[in-house]
């Protein structure tokens, strides 16, 4: 599909060609030195936010004090969950912004296992982050030990078959989680196919959209998608714990409950009633106050998204995981590195993960660089995964060709060596 050479100059070209670059501008980039492919974990600063910050800081807070609820403030998780709903083909009215994707993906599956009275199991897979697991084996637990969790295995740990889908949905299912994008594998799921076999089962179906939803064109009208949560802070760039979304389809919005009866989930917050009555559309599912600078934040960040469009997005983004695995199978794979992804592009998201038995030394190495080499910040997944985010808005494929020039280097020299294999606290 591609004709990549290894040389730097090559580079230089399929950057000078993309019509993307200009986005990078528009971020925050201070040291020149440093090549950052961790956007998928935690997206870059726009700068655009920096000035969107300082005004509601200084002006919104400081000087408008209460008043700032009314100067618009009070419906931002609803503006900008509008906004968030044109990136993942969803309706204005069907998007949310508001608490964490783990304690969303609670509230979404707690109240689709309560629609589902009479089915007991919960299909996910191996593949899935584990705290979306951690939050599954919770809601079981608080509601009785009456459901179990089966998980779709792997049989290659990169991909899964889609027979292994099809045997674990039975008519006992109520309830199909999983993640669109695996986030160590990068291994993306054919999300209406799936959709199709556990709505032909009777259950329902969860989608966790966070290393797909600003990398990955989403219909989730088109697809009949029942439920969705999704990350801010990854390639939304929206900032380190920013608030997450969630999207519940409108014509099930009043058949679903929130577990969390917070006042904003109520009808009228505002009434000070004592006894609760839901909200009838999806502000049901708003947790309580959110975090209101931070939810701010995202919105210039989902502006930039939709002005790039994702169409254009996903189309660099395929070239620069295809360089970047072309760069591997040139310089990597006779050094013992092995591939982690999915080879086929319509099978992986926007990152690519890297194996080697000395992986979590070699991502220190790539960490701690002295100039003139570059700092290279991947990040790690155990057991021998690196994991290399490829962010279209601002990775440059001159940024790519150094890193993964860096990474034959760590290796060729031995200069991994140097480093201990005790983790640190967060990878
Ligand atoms: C990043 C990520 C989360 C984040 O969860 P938090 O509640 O924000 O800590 C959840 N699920 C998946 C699949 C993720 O990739």
């Amino acid at each position: 599909m591609f004709n990549f050479r290894t040389d730097i100059e090559f580079a230089r070209q399929l950057d000078a060609a993309d019509e993307l670059a200009a986005f990078r501008n528009e971020f925050v980039i201070s040291d020149p030195n440093l090549i950052y492919l961790d956007g998928n974990s935690l997206g870059r600063l726009p700068q655009r936010t920096v000035e969107l910050m300082q005004q509601a800081v200084t002006h919104g807070w400081g000087e408008r004090l209460i008043r700032l609820w009314n100067d618009g403030w009070v419906g931002a998780p609803v503006q900008v969950g509008a906004k968030i709903a044109q990136l993942i083909g969803a309706q204005p009215d069907e998007v949310i912004v508001t608490d964490a994707t783990s304690t969303n993906l609670f509230k979404l599956a707690a109240a689709a296992l309560r629609a589902r009275p009479d089915r007991s199991k919960i299909v996910s897979d191996v593949f899935n982050f584990p705290s979306d697991l951690y939050i599954l084996q919770g809601i079981i637990d608080l509601l009785g030990n009456r459901h179990r969790l089966a998980l779709i295995p792997s049989a290659d740990s990169i991909t899964i078959e889609p027979e292994a889908v099809v045997a674990a949905i039975d008519s006992d299912t109520a309830l199909v989680t999983l993640s669109h994008v695996a986030f160590k594998s990068a291994f993306m799921y054919d999300m209406a196919a799936v959709t199709e076999l556990a709505h032909r089962a009777g259950a329902l179906v969860l989608w966790d959209l966070s290393h797909s939803t600003g990398a990955v064109p989403l219909d989730l009208n088109g697809t009949g998608v029942d439920l969705a949560v999704g990350c801010t802070y990854k390639y939304l760039n929206g900032g380190p714990g920013a608030p997450a979304f969630l999207y519940v389809r409108r014509d099930l919005q009043q058949q679903l409950l929130s577990p969390l009866w917070g006042w904003f989930s109520a009808q009228n917050p505002f009434a000070f009633e004592l006894a609760y009555t839901p909200a009838p559309d999806i502000t049901r599912f708003w947790g309580s106050t959110q975090p209101m600078l931070s939810l701010k934040a995202i919105e210039p960040a989902v502006d930039m998204v939709l002005e790039a469009g994702l169409e254009r997005l996903r189309a660099k983004s395929v070239q620069q995981t295809e360089y970047l695995i072309f760069l591997t199978e040139e310089w990597l794979l006779p050094l013992g590195f092995g591939l982690g992804s999915p080879r086929r592009p319509q099978q992986r998201g926007s990152h690519v993960s890297l194996r080697h038995p000395e992986g979590y030394r070699i991502n220190r190495a790539l960490i701690d660089a002295e100039p003139p080499a570059p700092v290279v910040i991947p990040d790690f997944r155990e057991p021998d995964n690196i994991r290399l985010g490829i962010a279209p808005l601002y990775t440059t494929f001159t940024e790519i060709h150094r890193a993964i020039n860096r990474i034959r280097q760590i290796v060729e020299r031995g200069i991994y060596q140097r480093y201990t294999s005790d983790r640190s606290a967060v990878t």
